[in-house]
């Protein structure tokens, strides 16, 4: 498949993890706004510095700064094969400027209920020198490095919901956008990492 492939969900579903499964099969760079705008809030940059307050409060980064983003990033010759969106598009807006810019060949919507989410998200650890995530319960890191694992600064409750409530009245009715164009395949996000795995790659090997 020569187009992008957008992994679509609220937060916490599981996309980040899942987005692995994805690469390995379809060889597509994973391109994750969340990622892009962390690390340009970590080296300080003028982005980085726009893009903060937003992120700590749980609010979406406006439309402007994000597709900005994206084109600069599908200029990369490792993006004309088509990529993986990660926690893009999340606007209308934003699928509206995609469409311009991209083929978007898939949709894979990630669902999981809110109050899952929640108990998910508060759970998550990242291991800052490898990127990995794990969950004190789900998918407990080992012992070894415990002592150097993080809590993403938007990771707690109140911001959660705040997130969850953007995604509710901004992000979700892009599903259905999707979905009238025929392109949408849905998973279940509420089972183990690998049952979620399956799903997805069962998803994939269909389209
Ligand atoms: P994520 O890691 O995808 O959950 O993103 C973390 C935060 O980055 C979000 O809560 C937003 O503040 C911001 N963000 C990431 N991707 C986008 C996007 N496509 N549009 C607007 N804001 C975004």
């Amino acid at each position: 498949m020569r187009g992008s492939i957008v992994l679509f969900g609220p937060p916490g579903a599981g996309k980040g993890t899942q987005a692995e499964i994805i690469v390995e099969m379809t060889g597509k760079p994973q391109i994750s706004t969340g990622d892009m705008l962390r690390s340009a809030v970590s080296q300080g940059s003028a982005l980085g510095l726009e893009a903060k307050e937003y992120m700590e409060s749980g609010q979406l980064v406006p439309d402007q700064v994000i597709i900005g983003l994206i084109q600069d990033r599908l200029e990369d010759p490792d993006a004309s094969n088509g990529v993986l969106f990660d926690g893009f598009p999340r606007t209308i807006h934003q699928a509206e400027a995609l469409s311009e810019i991209a083929e978007v060949s898939a949709v894979i919507a990630i669902e999981v209920p809110d109050e899952e989410i929640v108990n998910r998200i508060v759970g998550r650890r990242m291991d800052p020198e490898t990127g990995e995530i794990y969950h004190v319960s789900f998918k407990p890191p080992p012992p070894e490095l415990i002592s150097r694992l993080v809590q993403r600064k938007d990771d707690n409750e109140d911001t959660v919901r705040m997130r969850l409530a953007a995604y509710h009245d901004q992000t979700k009715p892009l599903g259905d956008w999707y979905s009238n164009m025929g392109i949408l395949s849905t998973i279940d996000g509420t089972g183990s990492i690998e049952e979620v795995s399956k799903s997805v790659a069962k998803a994939v090997r269909s389209l």
